[in-house]
């Protein structure tokens, strides 16, 4: 039996991922009322398909690696990786698939669920088609929020849509380890999920269009190159895709488009003639992905694409989208956007933290507390995306980087510096026989405090949080210099680094 519910509620969140559930937390916890829109699993991409599980696969490979380049531990290491073993440690950080756990937690938090698409009809105004069978019809006092996630690219590969191939989901879920394994794309999930199945067995060539990690220093990404090819994955950089075809015994091939050229990450592996040909029994294509805005009855609120192009949300600081305004007849703001699909960078960490001011900016001005736009670092106001967003590239060796590179800064118009090194302390020579690392911090000569920090190496992941506080606190250099990094820690390198700067 079917029916039509009508409801009322302060908030409607679209989407249950990490974002969501963050902006219906906050909003609950300022006192008003929260229903969560969820079409899939509650948790949504990080916890399922996409950190939990990529890094449940990475983690066991970098432990093996670790112990490998210490004398003393790399006697005892008489074995290969256990991929049955893996896979089943990554089903335990999934919770096999199920989200009873998130559930608990969402009714424990006092927000309800409504399992079902989602879409907005009219300003305020939500329609659900529940997974119960009965449809919603949900009025929302204060603010609708957007945390619907993001969408895999589809490259105009001739030839992708007749294949079967992998997105990152496949490829984080897969339930054996394929024999031969072709990823398209260099950024940070392919060359992660890259490493992962090379050193599970896979036989492993990566395609790239542009270097590998584009976005980082290139000495940085090509230390992470390095260790791609040490664990055996072939590298085809600066090589484009022309097509891909389904054989007979079901394997596919990729005929790459190659113009091998010099730069970031190329080397004796790069690029590939053209017509050379990649075959794999199976393919992943891990090409960016983009805001899941599609079927989210934007249209009725004056949001549409542009002419031939695809719709993208632009906020305020707070998460309010521009000119959702002008369709309500109350003209107060209503409409928000959080997270992967917000458009900003798309990461977990930085999506709950542009959500929980989100949530608290939706509870101060349904409370009258907050009108406009807030200050720039105000408990509101997402600042940190514009100056210290942390990333970490989970690969063996790591990539940690915030704030801006050198060529970010010069962009953004900064009078910048970078000072940088090799990562060659005491603490690194303990960690690990041969450590190989690079550092860099990119530095405002105007007003001498950090823009940036990039480390590259085994296990620099945890230095990254000192940059970024030194970076959102705008810490003057010579103040920087007082912070003694404990002896003998990888965290020497701060010294040194400062040292090489002048202090
Ligand atoms: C392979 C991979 C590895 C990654 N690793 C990391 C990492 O290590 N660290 C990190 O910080 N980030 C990582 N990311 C990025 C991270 O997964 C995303 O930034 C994060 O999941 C975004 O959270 P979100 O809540 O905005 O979106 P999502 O997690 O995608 O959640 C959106 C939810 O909305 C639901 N939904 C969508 N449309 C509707 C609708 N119309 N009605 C109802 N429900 C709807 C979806 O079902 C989904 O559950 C990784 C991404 C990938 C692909």
């Amino acid at each position: 039996m079917t029916a039509q519910i009508e409801r009322e509620f302060d908030v409607i969140v679209i989407g249950a991922g990490a974002v969501g559930e963050n902006v219906a937390d906050r909003v609950v916890r300022g006192g008003l009322t929260a229903v969560l829109i969820e079409a899939e699993l509650v948790g949504g991409e990080c916890s399922y398909w996409a950190c939990m599980p990529s890094k449940a696969l990475l983690r066991p490979g970098t432990a093996l690696h670790g112990a490998q380049r210490v004398p003393g531990a790399q006697e005892a290491v008489t074995r290969t990786l256990d991929p049955a073993a893996v896979l089943k440690r990554r089903d335990y950080f999934t919770s096999n698939w199920q989200d009873d756990s998130q559930v608990k937690w969402v009714e424990d938090t006092g927000i309800e669920l409504i399992r079902g698409h989602g879409w907005i009809t009219a300003p305020r105004q939500v329609e659900v088609a529940g997974l119960d069978g009965n449809g919603y019809a949900l009025t929302a006092r204060h603010a609708v929020v957007v945390a619907t996630g993001s969408a895999p690219n589809q490259p105009p590969v001739e030839g992708l849509h007749d294949v079967e191939y992998w997105t990152t989901r496949e490829a984080t879920s897969a339930r054996a380890v394929p024999a031969r394994l072709a990823v398209l794309g260099g950024g940070v999930a392919g060359v992660e999920l890259a490493q992962a199945y090379a050193r599970l067995g896979s036989s492993v060539t990566l395609v790239a269009r542009g270097g590998l990690l584009g976005v980082f220093p290139e000495q940085a990404a090509d230390l992470v190159a390095a260790g791609l090819r040490a664990d055996g994955v072939d590298l085809r950089l600066h090589t484009g895709t022309r097509s891909v075809h389904e054989n007979d015994d079901g394997s596919l091939t990729v005929v790459l488009d190659g113009s091998p050229k010099d730069g970031p990450g190329a080397g004796p592996a790069a690029g590939a003639a053209p017509g050379a040909t990649v075959t794999a029994d199976k393919l992943l294509v891990s090409t960016g992905r983009h805001p899941a805005l599609e079927g989210l009855g934007l249209d009725s609120v004056g949001l549409a694409a542009p002419e031939g192009g695809t719709l993208r949300l632009t906020t305020d600081s707070t998460g309010l989208v521009h000119h959702a305004t002008e369709n309500d007849v109350s003209g107060s703001p209503w409409l928000y956007a959080a997270g992967d699909a917000a458009g900003r960078a798309m990461l977990t960490h930085q999506g709950k933290y542009g959500a929980r001011a989100t949530g608290d900016a939706i509870a101060a001005r349904a409370k009258g507390e907050l009108s406009g736009e807030p200050a720039p670092w105000s408990r509101f106001a997402q600042t940190a995306y514009e100056h210290a967003v942390p990333n970490v590239v989970f690969t063996d060796p790591e990539l940690a980087n915030v704030g801006r590179t050198m060529a970010q800064a010069e962009k953004d118009g900064f009078r910048a510096s970078a000072v940088e090194l090799p990562i060659q302390v005491a603490g690194s020579s303990l960690h690990a026989e041969h450590y190989e690392g690079w550092a860099q911090l990119v530095i405002d000569e105007d007003r001498k405090v950090l823009l940036g920090a990039t480390f590259a190496g085994p296990d620099v992941a945890e230095l990254l949080h000192a940059a970024t506080i030194a970076v959102v606190g705008e810490v003057p250099l010579d103040r920087l210099w007082h912070a003694v990094p404990s002896y003998p820690t990888i965290s020497e390198v701060w010294l040194r680094l400062l040292e090489e700067y002048g202090l």
